[in-house]
């Protein structure tokens, strides 16, 4: 199975191709647009600038896409595209190219939710076998997830307001580090003494995998204001220093409630128990490690797909859609963008499907 994958759900623009025979797969092509210069001027992505680009990108991304897999629209057997959880206007710009083609084509449309593109992106490159654990760490999401089959996810838990990759970045504005914050927190932090400044460690007290990060932005702000009242700014040091306590916080509060995901997801018996990790968060060195240390110490196989996988990209929706394809899913026409859409209930997924 060839598929077509097309992404515009939040500031990448994307399309790839991707090849199924059985469990093997293969990246024929993937091109991601990134617009981070068009909103960098911000501080944020601009839905409206987003809107635009996609619409203007989309098509290009898509024929380099086939242009680099060596193939043209008559090869493929479906198109894949991100129907939501995303930025409305971006999500309905690729929706309706892939409509488009589609029905120039006569191939199978199938509308793919995003998140399940990042959880299923392990069997993609690994061929993971479900059941497994899936922390998704990104700019948008944090949330834990059995994903049991290509369609079927349980949530454990999550942030229940900011997500880490937003934390970093918010703790990279402040300090008036370069953005997207997370290598350059990271960076900074490598040099820094994490006990200086206390940080806390949100919701470790409580029972269960939810999370909280806003906290820590709060803590920030107030050590950096401290510093700033006594002496007038910030040194180096103090910089390195405030990386180092949050990152750790992070670090800390990520590993005991993955700790904790694992002990529900041992019920799971699974023949080979695995924790993989997606999301840009999980480029981070100090908290993969501590992943793969929790992982190890309950004996389970930990996984981390390739960076340019784990953030956002087009192969993990055509894979996500070929996973889809087979287990009989796909739409009609009336595929809808939808701006919100938990993966732990895909039944709006099926809407049109037959299902
Ligand atoms: P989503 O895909 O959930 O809509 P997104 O597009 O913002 O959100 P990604 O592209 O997966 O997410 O990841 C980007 C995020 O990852 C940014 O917030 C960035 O700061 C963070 N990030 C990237 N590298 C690192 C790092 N080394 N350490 C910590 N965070 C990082
Ligand atoms: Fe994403």
């Amino acid at each position: 199975l060839t598929f077509l994958g097309i992404e515009s759900s939040c500031d990448d623009t994307a399309a790839a191709v991707v090849r199924a025979d059985g469990a093997q797969a293969q990246i024929l092509s993937s091109v991601v647009d990134g617009q981070t210069a068009l909103h960098a001027a911000f501080g944020g992505v601009v839905p409206e600038i987003a809107a635009r680009a996609h619409a203007e990108r989309l098509d290009l991304c898509v024929e380099r896409a086939l242009e680099e897999a060596g193939l043209g629209l008559r090869d493929l057997d479906g198109i894949a595209v991100t129907a939501g959880p995303g930025l409305i206007g971006g999500v309905l710009s690729g929706v309706m190219l892939a409509k488009g083609l589609a029905a120039g084509t006569g191939l199978p449309l199938v509308g793919v939710n995003h998140l399940a593109g990042h959880a299923l992106t392990p069997r993609l490159t690994d061929g993971l076998a479900f059941p497994y654990l899936m922390l998704l760490v990104s700019g948008g999401h944090c949330q834990f997830l059995i994903a049991r089959g290509a369609e079927e996810f349980s949530r454990l838990g999550g942030s229940i307001d900011d997500a880490p990759g937003e934390a970093f970045d918010k703790t990279a504005k402040l300090l008036g580090l370069p953005q997207p914050g997370g290598p350059s927190v990271e960076a900074e932090a490598a040099t820094g003494d994490p006990r200086r400044f206390a940080f806390p460690r949100p919701m470790l007290d409580r029972p269960g995998c939810d999370m909280s990060f806003s906290g820590l932005k709060t803590a920030l702000l107030r050590a950096r204001d401290g510093l700033v009242a006594e002496k007038g700014g910030l040194t180096r040091a103090d910089r390195a220093d405030l990386c180092a306590g949050f990152q750790a916080a992070v670090v800390e509060v990520l590993a005991e409630k993955t700790r904790r995901a694992l002990a529900v997801y041992a019920a799971e018996g699974a023949a080979e128990p695995a924790l993989a990790v997606a999301g840009g968060v999980a480029a981070n060195g100090p908290i993969r490690a501590a992943l793969t240390r929790v992982a190890e110490a309950a004996g389970v196989r930990f996984l981390a797909p390739p960076l340019r996988l784990c953030t956002d990209n087009a192969a993990m929706i055509a894979w996500a859609g070929i996973e889809r394809f087979r287990a009989g899913g796909r739409d009609g026409m009336e595929l809808s963008a939808r701006p919100r859409w938990p993966l732990d209930r895909s039944a709006p997924a099926l809407i049109g499907s037959g299902k």
